[in-house]
């Protein structure tokens, strides 16, 4: 008995499944070559599509999604989806596409040369605890709530704080030697945190190790490229960390986190005329903990001086991109894992960090390098 093909065609399947995403590797499972086999038999669709790892911690999401857009085909009555897992061929053919092979014919690595569209902010400070972290996950989370893709790059090594201030843990997904970073609210996130066996562990670092613990998280991250902000937070000092980003970060900019107190301060300009020296243009100062209101309306209480933010950005001929107050919602925010911009979005720290947030945005557009 003849019996007539009910159903969608192989290429009507291939252009639904173009939307579906893989949800680590944020592009098309179609162009990653996921999708494998496909039949179609009496309204019964059967795809094959393959993982990069056999405990793809998001395989239920990717099967959701493959059968919600094959099943809003016409003439689909089931569809049933095989995952299978890529050889170590097919994963190191993945790999060189995610590089920029075959996707980007005319880039090597998405970071690595000055015409890339990521905007690199290396957040640094003199000393520690003025903040820095801080500003940086608020700063990121700001801008991603903009609608701005966003990354951050824990670079802090003695002090990694980042995991904890986005109320991150867990263990990056690895693709061979590819890291997948984690996220949290649409931020990606890498950190030496997530690499390390026991997190209150003390890890030694020697400048070495430290240049080739950055440009492993910059070169063997899979930050995608459609990444427009990337944040490092770096440790705290001078150090031959800002020679290191610069050597392999030419494009990289540098943000200057200060305490009004006239000690940080100049020993913050020590980091900005670091980085002077190895051409990476400072980008402007944030000045956080500049007052604080012990109630709403009522007269800031200068507890570490006055002015060393604005002083820093004369010194260094740069703008001052906002002042924080101090706010016991900061400091819980950054415990509990939910930066102050998201927990407290309508208090003065909050608009403040949204503010300098936008500033920096505006001094660095993307899509249009200067
Ligand atoms: P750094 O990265 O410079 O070492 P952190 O970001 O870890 O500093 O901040 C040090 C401590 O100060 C943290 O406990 C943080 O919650 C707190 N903190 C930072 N900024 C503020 C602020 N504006 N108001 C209150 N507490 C703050």
């Amino acid at each position: 008995m003849f019996r007539r093909q009910v159903g969608p065609t192989r290429e009507q399947i291939l252009e639904a499944l173009r939307d579906v995403h893989d949800p680590e590797l944020h592009k098309s499972i179609v162009e990653l070559d996921m999708v494998r086999e496909i039949a179609v038999r009496d309204g019964v669709v059967t795809v094959e599509a393959l993982l990069t790892i056999s405990g793809c911690p998001l395989r239920e999401t990717i099967v959701q999604s493959i059968r919600d857009r094959i099943g809003g085909l016409p003439g689909v009555r089931e569809v049933d989806v095989r995952l299978g897992v890529m050889s170590q061929d097919q994963r190191q053919g993945l790999i060189q596409k995610l590089r920029g092979g075959e996707m980007h014919p005319a880039r090597q690595s998405a970071f690595l040369t000055a015409e890339s569209p990521t905007r690199v902010v290396a957040v640094a400070s003199g000393k520690g605890g003025v903040g820095k972290s801080t500003v940086t996950v608020n700063l990121a989370m700001a801008l991603a709530a903009d609608g701005r893709r966003v990354g951050i790059i824990d670079a802090d090594v003695y002090g990694f704080s980042i995991p904890r201030m986005l109320g991150i843990s867990g263990r990056p997904t690895a693709i061979d030697q590819m890291l997948i970073p984690l996220e949290r609210d649409g931020i990606r996130v890498m950190s030496i945190g997530f690499l390390v066996p026991d997190e209150s562990e003390a890890i030694v670092w020697r400048g070495p190790m430290l240049h080739k613990a950055l440009v492993t998280f910059i070169t063997e991250v899979h930050w995608g490229d459609d990444l427009e902000y990337l944040f490092m937070d770096l440790p705290p000092g001078t150090g031959d960390i800002s020679l290191s980003i610069a050597q392999t970060l030419p494009q990289a900019s540098m943000l200057i986190v200060t305490t009004p107190q006239p000690a940080a301060a100049s020993v913050a300009q020590r980091a900005g005329k670091m980085a002077e020296k190895v051409n990476m243009e400072v980008i402007g100062v944030i000045e956080n903990m500049s007052g604080f209101s012990p109630s709403p309306g009522a007269p800031p209480i200068d507890l570490f001086g006055r002015g060393g933010g604005l002083r820093l950005a004369e010194q260094l001929g740069v703008p001052l991109l906002g002042e924080i107050p101090i706010d016991i919602a900061v400091r819980e925010g950054s415990d509990s894992g939910e930066p102050v911009v998201k927990s407290h979005p309508d208090s003065p720290s909050a608009r403040a960090l949204r503010e300098a947030a936008r500033r920096l945005a505006k001094r660095l557009p993307v899509g249009a390098r200067t």
